[in-house]
């Protein structure tokens, strides 16, 4: 495939960015190696809008991969960071803007009833985990293949995200005793979880699970599968942990929580709780949550963790997030459903629409899609077209078919509009696509 339209300035920034950093990228999936082409190196954000080292403008549908939710440059975030780096950057000691932060999640979120500030998803999941391990004095976790937790070395294993993009079973570099702690299971398979159980009794720390997987594009959980989880966790003296690292503060102001009512015993966030800034957490339980260093002695710790910058801008973000912030989200997210299925269906093509409160994402495939193994056997190679014709005509999508599409309050009738007038043409480009 050619593409046709040019992106000098990005190409030449990405020449360098080879050079010095290894794929010319910080994040695999920036890359654009599973679409192709050049990826854009992008100058600035306002609103729904970002604009391109060479000038272009595109309404953005990756929305940072989550965190803008307010869309960009949200003038009363902006004010609260400026006004938190004029005050200093760094610490390194306790400060009021991290006990706000706490505070704002634990009120938001039933279930946790304490919580600690880390700076990456990743780092709340992998805390997560050995806090689970050292409450419970076991070994073993369960994950979902499909399901991603960022790049802790035990979750590694058929993880979805870029390691779904890039078709790995799981990375060199992680031992097998990194990993042979970690059952890996397909997702919605709550039989599956029942053997795994019965075949390690009193072995399992926890089952981690992303509350509602976007990691392999949307595959929310089916009716009673994080219920089933949760009691098959209670009944063998084992921990729920639920990843709302994605979901969190996005699909509901109690995240997935809000919606499944599902009570975790631990809890991971990150992306829309930090405001753009690198902020995550994890907590739950009081009586799990008091293992932690220093109150108990499951270490943990981070000189940038709850740093102010990044709880100013989060505070200030989560504030702002009402019922009638999610409910333009909502509403948002709902129509350009319909455009996108309405567009496609025109051309004739295969696909299914799958939804996780405002998250959504296309398979190309007629197929319902609820586990890894069927995410995967989509027509990929329709994505790739769909995703080029879009991004020439000025629409930012995921570079991968294996991500979830994320819009904000931003997102107005200008850009829906935007969006609407480039679908017809991705619709045909995808129809007339080769393997
Ligand atoms: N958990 C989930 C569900 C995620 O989607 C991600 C990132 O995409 C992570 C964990 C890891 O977060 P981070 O990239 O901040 O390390």
């Amino acid at each position: 495939m050619s593409f046709p339209y040019e992106a000098p300035v990005s190409q030449s920034l990405f020449d360098r960015a080879s050079a010095v950093t290894p794929g010319g990228v910080n994040s695999p999936v920036r890359a654009f190696r599973a679409v192709g082409g050049t990826p854009r190196f992008m100058v600035s954000g306002t609103g729904p809008y970002l604009t391109d080292a060479d000038g272009r403008e595109y309404v953005d549908l990756v929305c940072s991969w989550g965190p803008m939710i307010l869309g960009h440059s949200h003038p009363e975030v902006i004010a609260a960071v400026q006004e938190a780096v004029a005050r200093g950057t760094s610490f390194g000691t306790p400060g009021a803007g991290e006990v706000e932060l706490a505070e704002e999640i634990v009120a938001r979120i039933e279930p946790v009833e304490q919580v600690r500030l880390v700076s990456s998803g990743t780092e709340a999941t992998m805390s997560a985990i050995r806090l689970a391990r050292g409450f419970t004095g076991r070994p073993k976790v369960v994950k979902f293949a499909g399901c991603y937790h960022g790049h802790v070395d035990a979750l590694l294993a058929a993880a979805g995200s870029g390691v779904a993009t890039f078709g790995l079973p799981d990375t060199p570099g992680v031992t097998g005793a990194q990993a042979g702690d970690t059952i890996v299971l397909p997702y919605n398979d709550l039989e599956a979880v029942r053997a795994a159980f019965a075949a390690h009794p009193g072995e399992i720390a926890c089952v981690i699970t992303e509350a509602s997987p976007g990691n392999m594009g949307v595959v929310p959980p089916l009716p009673g599968f994080n219920q089933g989880l949760k009691d098959l966790c209670a009944a063998d003296g084992a921990l729920y942990i639920s990843d709302e690292v994605m979901t969190g503060f996005r699909v509901s102001k109690a995240g997935w929580y809000g919606i499944d009512g599902v009570r975790p015993d631990l809890m991971t966030f990150g992306k829309v709780m930090g405001g753009g800034f690198p902020a995550a957490a994890f907590g739950g339980r009081a009586d799990v949550m008091a293992h932690l260093a220093p109150a108990g002695p499951v270490y943990q710790a981070g000189t940038l963790s709850g740093n102010p910058i990044a709880t100013a801008a989060g505070v200030a973000q989560l504030r702002l997030l009402d019922d009638a912030a999610y409910e333009k989200v909502d509403a948002v997210s709902a129509e350009l459903r319909g455009l996108v299925t309405a567009a496609l269906a025109k051309e004739g093509v295969a696909h299914r629409l799958q939804v996780a409160g405002n998250m959504f994402s296309v398979f190309f495939t007629d197929a319902e899609v609820t586990d890894y193994d069927a995410a995967k056997a989509q027509e990929s190679f329709r994505f790739t077209a769909f995703f080029h014709s879009m991004l020439e005509q000025g629409v930012y999508l995921p570079p991968s078919a294996f991500e979830s599409w994320f819009v904000s309050t931003a997102h107005d009738t200008a850009a829906v509009e935007r969006i609407a007038a480039a679908l017809p043409a991705a619709a045909r480009a995808a129809a007339g696509a080769t393997a």
